[in-house]
């Protein structure tokens, strides 16, 4: 292998597949029944385990990475819950049920969170990430990458497969 391989560096467009599993070795989410995910490297668009472990690799590369709490979705935070209104919820099912995942919309965005207790209009929701406090484990398989363009470097996203269509 030359010298001159393109390896991930900030402003890179990578593409990857991944698996997900927890401690127990359950398979949590995978990317593998659709396209690879793209992300632009260095912007924080994956969590800071994974951001870290793509650095210096090459296209075709597979490797896993184990991930703590701190570098994952952070520490489990206890009672860390709040009272919502119905319609701040996202895409959720008409019947909730406690310990359904589901998303809220907040000022920052769309955040996932647990379900609690259902009332008539409000429900009852933690707001720990529902990955929170877990060791993650990764398989990865890096599909291929690419130097950014000015424009997705403007944008702070990546453009055309796995990104933006604009
Ligand atoms: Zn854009």
């Amino acid at each position: 292998m030359s010298d001159d391989t393109l390896r991930v560096a900030r402003d890179h467009v990578v593409r990857f597949h991944y698996e997900l599993f927890d401690e127990a070795g359950v398979l949590l989410e995978s990317s593998r029944e659709g396209e690879p995910v793209a992300v632009l490297h260095g912007q924080g668009d994956v969590i800071p385990g994974v951001e870290r472990a793509l650095e210096g690799r090459a296209a075709g590369e597979r490797f896993q990475v184990t991930v703590s709490p701190e570098e994952g979705y952070g520490a489990r935070r206890e009672d860390w819950t709040q009272r919502v209104s119905k319609k701040h919820l996202a895409g959720a099912p008409r019947r909730l049920r406690p310990g359904m995942q589901v998303a809220v919309d907040t000022d920052q965005g769309m955040r996932p969170v647990t379900v609690l207790k259902v009332g008539s209009s409000v429900v009852d929701v933690d707001l720990n990430h529902p990955m929170a406090g877990m060791q993650l484990r990764f398989e990865m398989e890096i599909v291929d990458l690419r130097a950014a363009t000015p424009e997705e470097l403007a944008h702070r996203h990546v453009h055309g497969a796995g990104g933006h269509a604009h």
